[in-house]
């Protein structure tokens, strides 16, 4: 089937109301998926914060939250916390096979966020070969690459590859998800092409992920970057979840 007509079918199928509040969609949005009443209630993460990972949690002394991330993993923010509509929103992008949901996100999330320098990279944050093919997308490359296009940035998702399938994090301890993830990410030797064409040597890399929770992830993608050479990640993920107590 044609991208056009399937994207009709789609319109015809979905009926146009609110995916959060089931209100329905006024002329002029019938192609968001979430309504402004609700994305206005999404709860914006905002300072005080740590300068590096962005979480306003109160710290008194360094940060525990960055303190074991590499160095050129430089700064992280997250545009609400994942509670309430924005929480719907995440799920219905993860389970509920509504990658279209991902532009109403990037919508706010660029309106929080500042935006990244200019000649930037985005990199979603890739999911493993099994997982994908499930899902049948990556929801971080459906945030990342309407992202993108808000930014005017460019989205390379090829060029970071998880190079297995990870146990899922909801359950662990934040020790445990440092172990989970360790060694999950490759650079693909592309790169090395991508450093000539860009006018750029040394391209700034920014990360998107949908939800921020304890940064084991981002920090091991940037693991990953930094061993293949580049000096400046950034990360932007759209929920922030507040840290489960593992006391
Ligand atoms: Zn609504
Ligand atoms: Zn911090």
């Amino acid at each position: 089937m044609s991208r056009p007509l399937a994207l009709a079918l789609e319109q015809l199928l979905l009926p146009a109301e609110c995916l959060v509040c089931h209100q329905l969609l006024g002329h002029g949005f019938t192609d968001d998926l979430v309504c402004p009443v609700c994305r206005l209630r999404w709860r914006p993460v905002r300072r005080p914060w740590c300068e590096r990972c962005g979480q306003p949690e109160p710290h008194f002394g360094p940060c525990r939250l960055c303190r074991d991330w590499p160095d050129q993993l430089r700064s992280v923010r997250s545009a609400v916390w994942l509670d309430g509509g924005a929480r719907s929103a995440v799920h219905a992008l993860k389970y509920g096979g509504l990658a279209r949901v991902g532009r109403d996100m990037a919508a706010v999330l660029a309106r929080l966020v500042e935006r990244p320098a200019a000649r930037s990279l985005l990199i979603p944050i890739p999911l493993g070969a099994r997982r994908r093919a499930r899902r049948g997308y990556n929801q971080s490359e459906a945030l990342a690459a309407p992202l993108a296009r808000i930014w005017g940035l460019m989205n390379r998702p090829e060029l970071l590859v998880r190079t297995r399938d990870t146990p899922t994090q909801t359950a662990l301890t934040p020790t445990a998800r440092l172990a989970n993830v360790a060694g999950a990410f490759a650079v693909r030797m592309g790169v090395r092409g991508l450093r000539t064409e860009s006018q750029d040597r040394n391209p700034a890399i920014v990360l998107i992920d949908d939800v921020f929770t304890t940064g084991a992830t981002l920090a091991e993608a940037a693991r990953a970057l930094a061993a293949a050479g580049f000096q400046s990640i950034t990360a932007v993920t759209f929920g922030r979840a507040s840290l489960p107590d593992f006391n």
